[in-house]
C-alpha cells in the first residue's frame, strides 16, 4: 500500500516545477511588452473611458488647472502664486 502511495506523490511534486519554469518564461515577456498590454486592455471591458478613469488609477498628484493669479516659471515650471513672480520676467524668485 505504501508503494502505491509514494507512486500519486512524486507526479504532483514534478508538474509543478515544469509549470514554474513556463511561469518564469511568460512573465519576463509579460513585462517586456507593457504596451501589447495595454493595448489588450484598452480593447477589453475593463477599459471604457480611458482618460477619464486613469485620473484615480495609479496618480497620487492632484492636478488642478491653473488659477488665473498663477503663473508658470519658464525656467523650473513650477505654478506659483503672484508674489513670487519676479517683476518684468516669467520666471519665479527661486530661479531668479
Ligand atoms: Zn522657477
Amino acid at each position: 500500500m505504501a508503494t502505491d502511495y509514494d507512486a500519486p506523490r512524486n507526479r504532483p511534486e514534478d508538474e509543478p516545477e515544469a509549470d514554474s519554469i513556463e511561469a518564469l518564461r511568460g512573465n519576463p515577456t509579460e513585462k517586456q511588452s507593457p504596451k501589447v498590454d495595454v493595448d489588450e486592455d484598452t480593447e477589453g471591458d475593463s477599459f471604457e473611458l480611458p482618460g477619464a478613469d486613469l485620473s484615480h488609477e495609479e496618480l497620487h498628484i492632484v492636478v488642478t488647472p491653473r488659477q488665473d493669479d498663477e503663473f508658470m516659471c519658464s525656467r523650473c515650471f513650477l505654478l506659483h502664486g503672484p508674489s513670487m513672480r519676479v517683476p518684468g520676467t516669467d520666471h519665479c524668485r527661486d530661479c531668479d
